[in-house]
């Protein structure tokens, strides 16, 4: 199949050959047609897998045919102010010749920001691509009206619902007329996804694709270290490994922030990318580490979905993720675009379990790694002092039940 057999608008394909698009991507062979046949959809796909364009190629396509021009007809929410800026930009280089407008909508930023975000509004925009909190700000305003909507897209909308946004989304929903094409995009398929799904979409036709398995060309290993040999393992790959560019993956913000100083300390030219910063430095750091000025970043999951970075050579898990899924995110960002890549993973004792499930999930042992000679002495923990299991990191791993299958 290839993208002639959609009879898209010369204009929108002249777009995507631009965008060196040749082939669809199996999520877009499988939600073009439906949603060019007007249907609502809920799909189950990662990024990684094409699914912007999956949504926004029929729904340009569409939009560029009517003489609405001069109306927001076109209303995306994504979790982040990254994921939206990313989006903008597929909606810019896909509708390059069609004569569509767009304007990314998030919070942060200055004054300054939120005037350019107004006007674009005033202007009747044709797509807006926001994050709630900030769309809301507006709708309150007074600003923006969206009884012209014709579609609505939800991406990563299990990201949008563990972030808190379900009272927001209802809400920016309330304003919508209620005829109109409704497509929701999520990783994950939890029940309380079905019952967004139930309130807002009209007989939506479901759309699965497996969860992607990592990339072929990423070598995976890892390592079995106690929590202190972790730093010291990771400044041995990072000074010698011979990586270009890393992204190192920690559970939590505080390590994330912890780490970001022993590295500093120990003369690494690395920064933390986080929930704290201001949107300014968020792409500070996203642009210095895209144009190779900063070799290594430090980030939570929230990284993981977001960054679309090519030639990323290494990526760390400082810790075993909790979801399955989240390993496969999290070593997705290397290897893309058919490259090759290396994902590293730091397993303790704690996190066996976990490692397990991923192995199960991606159907294969994980190569195991030797420490270096000179880290072995590094003491763990005296038997006296392991950890106690928590309650809570039982009760959520076994919520989650037996991984899906590829
Ligand atoms: P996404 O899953 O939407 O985040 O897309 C991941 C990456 O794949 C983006 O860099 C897209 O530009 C790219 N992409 C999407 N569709 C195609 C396609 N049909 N052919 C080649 N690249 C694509």
């Amino acid at each position: 199949m290839t993208f002639k057999d959609f009879n898209f608008n010369d204009d929108l394909f002249q777009g995507i050959s631009s965008m060196g698009f040749t082939t669809p991507t199996p999520i877009q062979e499988m939600a073009i047609p439906v949603i060019l046949n007007g249907q609502d959809i809920i799909a189950c796909a990662q990024t990684g897998t094409g699914k912007t364009g999956a949504y926004l190629l029929p729904v340009l396509d569409v939009i560029g045919k009517k003489d609405n021009k001069h109306h927001t007809s076109t209303l995306i929410l994504a979790p982040t102010r990254e994921l939206a800026q990313q989006i903008d930009q597929q909606v810019e280089g896909l509708a390059y010749f069609t004569g569509i407008s767009s304007i990314a909508v998030f919070g942060g930023g200055d004054g300054s920001a939120y005037e350019q975000q107004r006007r674009g509004i005033q202007n009747n925009v044709n797509i807006i691509i926001a994050t709630p909190g900030r769309l809301i700000a507006h709708l309150t305003s007074g600003v923006l009206k969206l009884n012209h909507v014709t579609h609505l897209v939800l991406d990563e909308a299990d990201r949008m619902l563990d972030m808190g946004f379900y009272d927001d989304i209802m809400r920016i929903v309330s304003y919508l007329p209620k005829d109109r094409q409704t497509l929701l995009f999520s990783a994950t398929m939890p029940g309380r996804i079905r019952t967004l799904a139930k309130k807002i979409l009209n007989n939506p036709e479901q759309i699965n694709i497996a969860i992607s398995q990592p990339a072929v060309g990423i070598d995976q290993q890892i390592y079995r270290v106690h929590d202190a040999q972790k730093t010291p393992l990771l400044q041995t790959i990072l000074k010698t490994g011979g990586y270009v560019s890393t992204i190192v993956f920690a559970s939590r913000k505080e390590i994330v922030k912890s780490l970001t100083r022993e590295l500093r300390a120990a003369n690494l030219k690395v920064k933390a990318f986080h929930s704290d910063l201001e949107q300014k430095e968020r792409e500070e750091i996203l642009l210095d580490f895209k144009n190779r000025q900063l070799p290594v970043i430090i980030g939570t999951d929230a990284l993981s979905r977001g960054i679309d970075v090519e030639g990323i050579d290494l990526v760390i898990n400082y810790d075993v993720p909790g979801d399955p899924e989240d390993y496969i995110h999290r070593i997705g960002r290397t290897a893309r675009a058919e490259t090759t890549g290396t994902a590293i993973t730091f397993v303790n004792h704690r996190d066996e379990r976990r490692l397990k499930s991923i192995e199960t999930l991606i159907e294969k042992p994980i190569r195991l790694m030797e420490v270096p000679d000179d880290l072995k002495s590094i003491e763990g923990p005296k038997p006296t002092e392991q950890p106690t299991k928590k309650r809570s990191n039982r009760r959520r791993w076994g919520n989650k039940g037996t991984p899906k299958k590829g």
